[in-house]
Order: C-alpha cells, then sequence, then structure tokens
C-alpha cells in the first residue's frame, strides 16, 4: 500500500463511504478532496451542539427539578435518587 502523496492526512479518520460521497462532491466543485474535507470539518465545528445543556428534567416521585450535564436520561433523580424519576405511577 503506498498511497504517499495521494493520501489525505487531517488527523481523523474519515469513512470510506464519506470519502468517495466527498471526492464526488469536490469534484462537483471543482475542488480537492482535502479542500472539501476542510470544509466539512469546518462545518462540524461551526454546527451547534445539542441544547442538551438547556434541557430540565422533572422527577415524578419528588418534583425535583434539573438540568442534565450528560446526553440521555440519566439513571437516578440526583435529589431523591429514585430510578424511576421518569416514570408515572401506574395505577393498579
Ligand atoms: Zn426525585
Amino acid at each position: 500500500m503506498s498511497e504517499q502523496g495521494k493520501g489525505v492526512f487531517i488527523g481523523a479518520y474519515i469513512p470510506p463511504e464519506l470519502k468517495a460521497a466527498l471526492q464526488e462532491r469536490a469534484w462537483l466543485n471543482h475542488r480537492t478532496l482535502s479542500q472539501e474535507i476542510a470544509l466539512l470539518l469546518d462545518e462540524s465545528a461551526r454546527r451547534p451542539t445539542l441544547p442538551s445543556t438547556h434541557r430540565q428534567l422533572h422527577c415524578l416521585r419528588c418534583g425535583h427539578q434539573w438540568t442534565p450535564r450528560v446526553e440521555g436520561e440519566p439513571q437516578n433523580c440526583p435529589a431523591c435518587n429514585s430510578p424511576y424519576w421518569n416514570r408515572e405511577r401506574k395505577r393498579a
């Protein structure tokens, strides 16, 4: 395998399917593949992160409200520590 001089080193792994799509886009826009990758990285750097910090969670057990710092649902309510903080209590 000798792709010296042709390989694109950007310090990130580009999956083959993405690379193929980028090659096509580069060709259509009369740009080089590395230019296209640079643009892609620039785009993803500018893309705002998910507004998870503005998400409010509400414990159905103790009524505590908090803003999670992690993606997804937390395991327990930070106040009452209940793992069922997001489940309605079912009526029998
Ligand atoms: Zn709670």
